[in-house]
């Protein structure tokens, strides 16, 4: 396994490049840009497509996932404004890179993903890479009442709508960032929880992400 978790310059310049095409696509946020720096994407490619980890594309994962595409993964990072030491549930861990990148930004994360295979392959590749998280299988459209509340949730797949339990399991100044619609394309959404009773709602940009699945989802 050791052999393919190889930085070369090669790979560390794609990321340098990949940070100032973020930076001018409108990413300003400097801690999520230099977590971008630093995660290496091409660890969670097969080597034959190292060439494409640096490119601001999504890519396929197996299983008919996608790791999202870096615009995606830093626009709802910027949204999450990470604390260090925030517990930060994330729902749809796929191969882990969002998972490098609030743990770069020194979150505690919780992860779930309902794919077993890809819930496996992530849970032993991350340690190996020297990240690490709270890895769980399952159904997340249903949050993780076990572990709430949560101070930052993310969901890195396209809902129907907002699940209940996800704003019941966030802590008061809590943000959530989902992205709502129908299949076809989603708007970002950022939910603040300001009180037990009040919530602030935005309505942001288009996406395309795969669909969430499960009780409180598709
Ligand atoms: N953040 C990931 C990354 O960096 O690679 C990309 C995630 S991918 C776009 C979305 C993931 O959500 C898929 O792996 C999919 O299996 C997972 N998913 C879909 N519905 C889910 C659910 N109800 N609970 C947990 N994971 C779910």
């Amino acid at each position: 396994m050791a052999y393919k978790y190889i930085d070369n310059y090669r790979e560390q310049g794609g990321r340098k490049q990949l940070v100032e095409l973020l930076r001018k696509k409108g990413i300003a946020d400097e801690q999520v840009l230099a977590a971008i720096g630093k995660v290496p994407r091409h660890y969670f490619f097969d080597e034959t497509f190292w060439n494409q980890a640096y490119k601001d594309i999504a890519f396929p994962i197996g299983e008919g996932q996608t790791i999202s595409q870096p615009y995606t993964v830093a626009y709802q990072t910027e949204l999450l404004h990470i604390r260090k030491g925030d517990t930060v549930l994330e729902i749809g861990t796929g191969c882990g890179y969002q998972t490098c990148i609030l743990l770069e930004l020194g979150a505690k994360v919780y992860t779930i993903e309902r794919q077993e295979k890809l819930y496996i392959r992530t849970k032993q590749v991350l340690p190996h890479i020297g990240y690490k998280a709270n890895f769980f299988c399952g159904d997340g459209s249903k949050g993780m009442p076990k572990y709430a509340p949560f101070n930052k949730i993310i969901v890195t797949a396209g809902a129907p709508f907002v699940p209940e339990d996800m704003l019941q399991q966030l802590a008061v100044g809590g943000i959530l960032v989902i992205p709502v619609g129908d299949e076809q394309s989603q708007k970002m959404v950022t939910i603040l929880k300001v009180s037990d009773t009040d919530y602030e709602k935005v309505v942001l940009d288009t996406f395309r992400f795969v669909p969430l699945v499960g009780d409180r989802a598709w």
